[in-house]
This record gives C-alpha cells, structure tokens and sequence, in this order.
C-alpha cells in the first residue's frame, strides 16, 4: 500500500494511465491512438522530452503474451486441439491485448519521464567532450 499512498506515482499512473497531461491533467497527451502532441493544448507542455521507445511494446507483451504463453501451452497440452484453433483464440487475443494496452503504458511512461525529469545520463557531456566520462568518474 506503500506504493498507492505515494501521490507522485499517484499522478504518474493516474494521468498516464488516462493520457492525459502529466503537469495539468486536464487536455490530453495523445494527438491519435499512440502518437503523442506536441504541446498540452491546456498548459502548453511541450512534449519533446518524452521519449518512451520501445518500453510500452515491452511492458505491453509482459502483460499479454507472456501469461497467454501459459494459457496456449495448457489448452496444447489438455486439449491437443487442431493448429486453427490457436490461430482464432490465441493470436486475436495477443493482438488486441497488445493494441490494448500500448497506450496506457506509453502515457504511464511519458507521465513518469516528465514528473521524474529523466533524461539521458551525461548524454550531451560526452558528446561534447570525449574525455566527460573520466572526468565524471573522478568526482567523489
Ligand atoms: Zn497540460
């Protein structure tokens, strides 16, 4: 319950979850289905940091394919059913649970980089200087 009481992962799940502006919460982050705008039309958030890559297809197939494995492997074993019956059961459901959840965990991850303030760790130092990376090492 730690975690539910802790009101910055309050909001983070909660606007990201919704997609709806992470500082405002009260226009919405996505521009379509899991493009995000370029600014909260609310607030003016610019929405140039966020950059979630690949975590929501990650976060999405966690929750869908990797339970659904089992489920598959169970009816295979049980049941010994044609090849087809897979085809109609299985990969609709790990479609639509993946297509499902993308946009929930993408916003959850957008609203966690802007109320975490992530960035890239020491990104512009080393591109600008080859040697940041010892010099960072030497600090205490
Ligand atoms: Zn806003």
């Amino acid at each position: 319950m730690a975690l539910i009481s802790n009101p910055k992962l309050r909001w983070i799940v909660w606007s990201g979850w919704k997609g709806l502006c992470p500082r405002c919460g009260k226009a919405p982050m996505f521009a379509g289905w899991l493009k995000l705008a370029k600014t909260c039309p609310a607030c003016g958030l610019d929405y140039s940091y966020a950059s979630t890559d690949d975590g929501p297809a990650f976060f999405a197939l966690c929750i869908t394919a990797f339970p659904l494995m089992f489920v598959v492997v169970w009816v295979q074993v049980r049941f010994d059913p044609p090849w087809w019956v897979h085809l109609i059961t299985s990969v609709p459901i790990l479609v639509l649970g993946c297509i499902a959840s993308l946009r929930p965990f993408k916003g959850w991850l957008a609203a966690s980089q802007y109320v975490n303030q992530a960035a890239e760790a020491g990104a512009a130092d080393v591109s600008n200087d080859p040697n940041a990376s010892a010099k960072a090492d030497d600090q205490p």
